[in-house]
């Protein structure tokens, strides 16, 4: 595949930031599109766009600010708090469509660029339970896109079984451990790196990371 190319779908997150370096050395092109819907914080545009800047990625910034006009969510608003799902409820952080809206867009920029291939670091190891990172929605939304544009795009979901720990060994494979620890943003309240080590997020990222490191420790 490596004279083809490929649109990452990117967050700046330590997920999609993994999958960029996993996709630069999968193809020849590598270009990135992240979707600004009002994020709760301004940084995680901010750092998507240094980690493009210096990789020396194509980005693409797409406006989706009508998803926060639909769906206000924990993501996009402060007065709404950031919490696991109870009795089987989604976490406050689903946002519905979301996936489904930014995988169509990707789609319709790989159609635009002449790529091939999508990349995107959803997972289905993570238990959040979002119905629109499992395998069986990307599996459907790629024939559909297909479908669609009459194309034969590929979907890559390079994380799809990992849990945590082994998206840090892919990283490491991929000789970016440090840099996906140093220069992505994965914190709910909006703080690079380690984060504030106390949002659920921040918590799914710790103990990967130290389960990684001891593993590797061990051997
Ligand atoms: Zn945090």
């Amino acid at each position: 595949m490596k004279k083809e190319k490929a649109v990452v779908v990117f967050s700046g997150g330590q997920d999609s930031t993994t999958c960029l370096f996993w996709a630069m050395q999968q193809f020849e092109e590598v270009v990135a599109v992240t979707f600004d819907y009002n994020q709760r914080h301004i940084a995680e545009i901010e750092c998507a766009k240094n980690i493009t800047n210096e990789l020396g990625i194509e980005h693409h910034i797409l406006d989706m600010s009508l998803l926060n006009q639909l769906a206000p969510n924990a993501l996009t608003r402060k007065d709404i708090e950031v919490k696991d799902g109870e009795n089987g409820e989604l976490p406050s952080t689903f946002v519905p469509g979301r996936n489904l809206l930014f995988m169509s867009f990707a789609g319709v920029l790989a159609s635009q660029v002449g790529a091939k291939h999508i990349v995107t670091g959803v997972c289905e190891t993570d238990f959040s339970g979002y119905p629109d990172c499992r395998d069986i929605f990307i599996k459907s939304l790629n024939v559909t896109l297909n479908l669609s544009m009459d194309q034969q795009f590929v979907i890559h979901t390079p994380l799809m079984w990992l849990n945590k720990a082994e998206t840090w060994q892919l990283a490491d494979q991929l000789n970016a451990l440090d840099f996906v620890r140093e220069k992505t943003l994965t914190c709910y309240n909006g703080i690079i790196a380690d984060g504030c080590g106390e949002c659920p997020s921040c918590v799914l990222r710790k103990r990967g990371l130290d389960q990684y490191l001891s593993s590797r420790k061990e051997l």
